[in-house]
């Protein structure tokens, strides 16, 4: 899931009403949003990032080899990677990388 990453965009269903959200974390900002925000201007929620000093586990580790590698622009990413978005439809609050995992689970 981290090729994302550097592409700067997710796609994933919130996890409370399921509407399709893109999660965009790149050159045109940080922002969650519906529909396809490249086409036309659609509402765009700001992301929350996490603060780099409370991050654990996996998340601290990747930040940690983002910056040892150089890498500040990932690692800044990673801290909305690992950060909050608001669904736009419902203003659901949800963690990017919970919904980021559910989505990349198929359903059985
Ligand atoms: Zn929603």
């Amino acid at each position: 899931m981290l090729d994302n990453l550097v592409q700067g965009e997710y796609e994933v269903e919130c996890l409370d009403c399921e509407v399709s959200l893109f999660i965009v974390l790149g050159e045109d900002g940080f922002f969650s949003c519906s529909d396809d925000y490249a086409l036309r201007d659609v509402e765009r929620t700001p992301l929350r990032p996490a603060d780099p000093a409370e991050l654990e586990g996996l998340a601290k580790q990747l930040h940690d080899r983002a910056l040892a590698d150089g890498q500040p622009v990932v690692a800044l990413r990673l801290t909305y990677l690992f950060g909050r978005a608001a669904c736009t439809d419902c203003g659901t609050v949800f963690s990017v990388a919970d919904s980021v995992v559910a989505n990349a689970i198929p359903d059985w």
